[in-house]
């Protein structure tokens, strides 16, 4: 059973929602843009890894990208939300990578196949330690990053989301419902590319979120 922690409360993990593409220069980079509405696609639970182990490199693939994401966890069940009180339903932030056997996904892509494995393998979705919605008042006006070996791979700024958390909150839970401790992987900015066996990623949010994993 997948349990997050927010400050003194236990969640168990529901649906894992992610955004396909949510910044304008990572949908160019994939050879992509962003339509009218969002591209949302599921994780199963048992793609978290957890909190803090060594991040695995399945042998079935040979081309592991990294996707560092800002992940919003649902505090309460909603339908039909409305933008005006999405953020209401917030419980908690952290980072996480959206690991993607790239390989495996670009095949899938030419043969009009979903993207299940190549998305949502064991241990594609690594989380940070969760910090309160009332901790980050306001998400849209903070910056994330992903450091390999020290260095800055991606960086952005949450504003420049092309669907903002609330519009995320609305349409998710208009067309799927959300859940308590449902999450949502909020999408990547522009910078994918190959991890390999030994790097250090550290991700970094404002002074709020600092954590570095270990490539197995
Ligand atoms: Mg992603």
């Amino acid at each position: 059973m997948a349990t997050i922690h927010i400050d003194s409360r236990e969640l168990r993990v529901a649906n894992i929602f992610c955004v396909a593409r949510n910044y304008v220069a990572h949908a160019a980079e994939m050879g992509s843009s962003i339509g009218p509405e969002p591209v949302v696609f599921l994780k199963p639970t048992s793609a978290l890894l957890p909190h803090g182990a060594p991040i695995p490199l399945p042998g079935w693939s040979s081309d592991i990208h990294h996707e560092a994401e800002l992940v919003v966890a649902i505090g309460r069940d909603g339908r039909n939300i409305d933008r005006a009180s999405a953020m209401s339903y917030v419980a908690g932030y952290a980072l996480g990578l959206d690991l993607t056997a790239r390989d495996v996904q670009r095949v899938a892509k030419q043969n009009g196949q979903p993207w299940t494995l190549s998305k949502g393998y064991a241990g594609s979705a690594t989380l940070t330690a969760f910090v309160p919605a009332e901790a980050l008042p306001r998400p849209g006006e903070v910056s994330f990053r992903l450091e390999i070996d020290g260095e800055t791979r991606q960086h952005a700024e949450v504003g420049q989301m092309a669907f903002d958390i609330a519009a995320l909150i609305a349409w998710i839970s208009e067309r799927f419902g959300l859940t308590e401790g449902d999450l949502i992987y909020t999408g990547t900015p522009e910078g994918v590319g190959s991890i390999h066996s030994g790097q250090q990623l550290r991700l970094v949010l404002d002074d709020l979120i600092d954590e570095t994993l270990r490539v197995a």
